[in-house]
């Protein structure tokens, strides 16, 4: 990376100021406690695969995980079982339908597609090794907590709150497992997926979390080797498919980076080899990507140059 540390930091806080108060959107609603969030919030941050460190606003303020638990999950289950039987078992397309489609599963046979939807995010927990709901949770948790290099916590609030909202998720989980697509007791998946989505984490957190993607596995604050780096360009590329779900084609289209979204507000966009930047706000657009995240993260990657898919002169 050709760019110093003065300018990431200078852009930063210019994307910042620039769109932390961009109006459109609106909190998530179906889940209880994220219509209560306050909706001004608004935090960035970027980690780099040598373990500097650049914030502006919100960037401490802990938010639900939401969906890019999704990919922690998938990288754990890809350590357990290996790519090839991942790819096998759930897939690696996009469904082009919302991240909740159960007609996407009726489309295609019962079998997920993405491990970055509902769907297949349940079926990829069911398919992490362990022989009880608390062994299940405690991987995943572990998961977390090692690619943050911190003791990210389960919000009983959040998980409180979902666990007694998520009606269609419990539907989606029978629906798998009556097709064969669900690897563990339906509604184990289903609970421990909902405990995934509901742990707290800050802008930092997610960077941290995306620079160890972006690094090859290692965790570039804690130095521990989290991943096998095999798996990571796997990952990457599911992120590309359905990491915003059906807006993922716009996103590759305009920005071109692997990235995930969650409803809690949180957007993370990794660079392999360099960087990750996560933005954190909670108004979301119909499709369910924060409004500001977007539009912070795609300004910091624009003015330093990355996108996977650049060429010389562009
Ligand atoms: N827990 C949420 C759900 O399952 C996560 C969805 C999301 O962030 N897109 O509906």
């Amino acid at each position: 990376m050709t760019t110093d540390t003065q300018s990431i930091a200078a852009l930063v806080s210019e994307a910042h100021s620039l769109f932390a108060a961009t109006p459109g959107g609106a909190n998530a609603s179906y889940i209880p406690y994220l219509a209560s969030v306050p909706s001004t919030l608004a935090g960035l941050a970027v980690v780099t695969a040598d373990g500097q460190v650049f914030e502006a606003g919100d960037s401490k303020y802990a938010f639900a995980i939401e969906s890019i638990s999704k990919v922690f999950s998938l990288a754990l289950a890809m350590e357990d079982i290996g790519p090839d039987a991942l790819r096998q078992k759930v897939g690696a397309d996009p469904t082009g339908m919302p991240f909740n489609s159960v007609m996407a599963l009726e489309l295609h046979d019962d079998k997920p597609l993405s491990p970055l939807v509902n769907a297949g995010a349940m079926s990829t927990v069911s398919l992490v090794k362990a022989s009880t709901a608390e062994e299940r949770w405690a991987r995943i948790l572990g998961m977390q907590r090692d690619l943050a290099g911190r003791q990210i916590e389960l919000s009983d609030e959040v998980n409180q709150s979902e666990q007694t909202t998520n009606f269609h998720n419990r539907a989606i989980a029978w629906l798998l497992y009556s097709a064969g697509t669900m690897y563990s007791d339906a509604m184990q998946a289903c609970d421990v997926y909902t405990r995934q989505c509901s742990t707290l984490i800050t802008a930092l957190d997610l960077a941290t979390m995306g620079a160890t993607l972006a690094s090859g596995g290692i965790n570039p604050i804690t130095k521990k080797r989290v991943l096998t780096a095999a798996n990571i360009p796997h990952i990457l590329a599911e992120m590309t498919m359905e990491g915003l779900y059906d807006s993922s084609g716009d996103w590759a289209y305009t920005v071109g980076l692997p990235g995930k979204s969650g409803v809690g507000g949180g957007i993370l966009a990794v660079m392999p080899g360099q960087l990750a930047i996560a933005g954190f706000s909670p108004p979301l657009d119909p499709v369910g990507n924060s409004v500001r995240g977007q539009r912070m993260v795609a300004h910091v990657a624009k003015a330093l140059g990355l996108n996977l898919y650049r060429v010389p002169g562009a």
